[in-house]
């Protein structure tokens, strides 16, 4: 069950749940969906190529993720210093971090902070959904409505409508029958949220639910984590940013940066110059205590083999079940907190503060949802098949109904009438993750079928953008209406997508980058895993090549 975050208006509980009907007609060059960091790049940069731009957000505010997911203990896992605009160097020179991992509120204060510099709210219209867009043949247009009822003419679409931004309900039954207070991480209200002297149930240990988790337990009376699946989580290693090191930073953005764009995965990190078994006992021990110590993410990046090779896999997870196990004191805990169902690093790695030792604390308890399975909610609080579990609030940290639960949100109609959810019900389908065979002038940021978000997903916003940008400045140039992927393209991409990625570890998870988080949604590996660097490569050679792979089309 997919939470709309329309039903208790765009701002959560609380915000405009009142539409007001205007029925206008605009015509404009781009309608662009979203403004969190690829919808907002998008209007900057379609503007200064001197574009008519129109962007629809749903919600009251910038920000897109960071502007819903503000559950204690959200931050990002990729170092603030590059998850931030690289485009402009003013952008990067003015703004100093504080942390080496931002906070939710100071990457939304960040992002604000752009928009208002680049005058960029003067092109958004809030507090509106885009409800269907529908190609015009003759016309080759797009018509866009809105849940306003606003009706915007457009010669190009670009959804950047957010890879993580459809917010996963569980289907439990009687959940609606809580009478208590009930949460979800990515539609977090935004009054503080004081958990002082309660009883907490926290459902689910992703990476929302291991950030939020130690936070939680350190104010509740009494914190019940119930998890399904036990994640690998690597610690953060936040921490302050200092003035020396900001201002080193700055003055080596640009190496910095450079690094990041011919990177692996969009930050300046380089792994071991060795392959895992060819490093000796000690050399490989030093490498993963080296990375241990950095913190984070790219722990599954110390080796570049980790993620292919089942062996230099599990040295991996075996240096990480030491680590883990040397802080949780039972060891029957740790035994429930340690994967062991799939390869280290095939999800999402989750990064925290004090995770595994938030389950020292008296007053919290692990709650195996495998060996006890939650049977229903009541209003009083969550039935295992062993016991019920009074509680006063209820955190649902489950997930989202990734890379294309939110456009399937919207009616996309192409060529034909055909519809882009039908087209997809196998999985999604593209080419490049940037345009789909069948819809003209139909542009994706970070859709599925890009490497999204295996990489720094700032920068590859701005990547595909630019690509984007380009590639519309090529259609005018040489007197070409619009530009669409072939059918044969996008299905060589999809084989080259899938052939990529059972060459890694990756299909062995039942991940959410593979649609398994999602009941009845096909098991599809929906990502390019070949690299950042490498996928860039691959768009430039496409563009420079005059687009191969897209028809080019003319004006009757
Ligand atoms: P979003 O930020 O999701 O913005 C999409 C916007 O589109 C939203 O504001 C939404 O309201 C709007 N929208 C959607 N549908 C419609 C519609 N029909 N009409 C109008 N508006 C619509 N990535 C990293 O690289 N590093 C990190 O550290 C990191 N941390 C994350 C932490 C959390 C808690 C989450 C959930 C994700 C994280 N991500 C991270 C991924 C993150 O989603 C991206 O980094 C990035 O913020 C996505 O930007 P976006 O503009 O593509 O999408
Ligand atoms: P998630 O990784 O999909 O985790 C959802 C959790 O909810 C899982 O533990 C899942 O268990 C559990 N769950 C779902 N339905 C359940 C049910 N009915 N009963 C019991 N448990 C249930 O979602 P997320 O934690 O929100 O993270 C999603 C992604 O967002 C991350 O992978 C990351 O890319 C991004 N993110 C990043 C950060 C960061 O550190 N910067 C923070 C938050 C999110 P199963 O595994 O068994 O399905």
């Amino acid at each position: 069950m997919t939470i709309d975050r329309e039903t208790f208006g765009p701002g959560g509980p609380g915000g405009p749940s009142v539409r007001e009907v205007t029925a206008t007609q605009d015509h404009v060059d781009v309608v662009v969906v979203g403004a969190g960091f690829g919808g907002l790049y998008a209007l900057h940069k379609f503007r200064e190529q001197g574009r008519s731009v129109r962007v629809f957000e749903a919600a009251p505010e910038v920000g897109g993720t960071w502007y819903f997911n503000r559950y204690p203990g959200a931050r990002c896992d990729v170092e603030s210093l590059d998850y931030s605009y690289s485009f402009s160097d003013e952008l990067q020179q003015e703004w100093t971090w504080t942390e080496k991992y931002a906070t939710q509120g100071e990457i939304l204060a960040y992002i604000k902070w752009v928009a208002d510099k680049l005058d960029l709210r003067s092109g958004i219209t809030f507090n509106t959904r885009v409800i269907s867009a529908v190609f015009d043949e003759d016309a080759l247009r797009w018509t866009v409505t809105t849940d306003t009822g606003e009706v915007v003419s457009a010669r190009f679409v670009v959804m950047a409508t957010g890879p993580l931004s459809s917010p996963l309900k569980p289907d439990i039954a009687g959940l609606d029958s809580f009478v208590g207070e009930t949460y979800h991480t990515a539609h977090w209200p935004h009054e503080d949220v004081d958990f002082t002297g309660k009883r907490v149930a926290v459902i689910g240990t992703g990476s929302s639910g291991i950030q939020s988790i130690p936070i939680i337990a350190a104010q509740a009376a009494q914190l019940y984590v119930f998890q399904r699946t036990p994640n690998y989580s690597v610690p953060a290693g936040n921490r302050p940013l200092s003035a020396e090191e900001v201002e080193q930073a700055k003055a080596t953005y640009a190496d910095r940066r450079h690094k990041s764009w011919r990177s692996g995965g969009g930050s300046p990190h380089v792994a071991h110059p060795q392959l895992t078994m060819e490093a000796s006992a000690q050399e490989r021990r030093e490498a993963f205590e080296r990375r241990w110590d950095l913190g984070g993410v790219l722990f599954s990046k110390t080796f570049s083999d980790q993620m292919i090779d089942a062996e230099a896999n599990e040295e991996a997870r075996k240096f990480y079940e030491e680590k883990v196990r040397a802080v949780i004191d039972d060891p029957a805990v740790a035994d429930l907190l340690i994967p062991t169902d799939h390869p280290i690093g095939t999800k999402r790695i989750c990064t925290d503060t004090n995770y595994f030792q938030t389950f020292n604390r008296a007053n919290v308890q692990l709650v195996s949802v495998r060996k006890t399975p939650i049977e229903s909610i009541d209003a009083t609080g969550i039935n295992t098949s062993e016991q019920h579990f009074d509680v006063d609030a209820i955190v649902l940290a489950t997930g989202f109904d990734a890379m294309t639960g939110t456009l399937a949100k919207i009616d996309i109609v192409g060529r034909g009438g055909q519809r882009l959810v039908d087209d997809w019900a196998g999985g999604p389908r593209t080419y490049l993750g940037l345009g789909v065979d069948g819809f003209p002038n139909l542009f994706l940021v970070s859709g599925p079928g890009a490497p999204a978000v295996l990489a720094n997903m700032v920068l590859h916003a701005e990547a595909h953008v630019n690509w984007i940008a380009d590639a519309i400045d090529h259609l005018d140039e040489h007197g070409l209406a619009a530009i669409e992927a072939t059918a044969d393209a996008v299905d060589d991409w999809v084989t080259e997508c899938n052939k990529r990625a059972e060459a890694t570890l990756f299909p062995k998870a039942n991940s959410w980058y593979m649609g398994a988080n999602v009941p009845g949604k096909p098991r599809v590996f929906m990502l390019f895993i070949g690299g950042f660097a490498t996928y860039l490569d691959i768009c430039a050679e496409v563009a420079g090549a005059g687009y191969k792979g897209f028809s080019l089309i003319k004006r009757r």
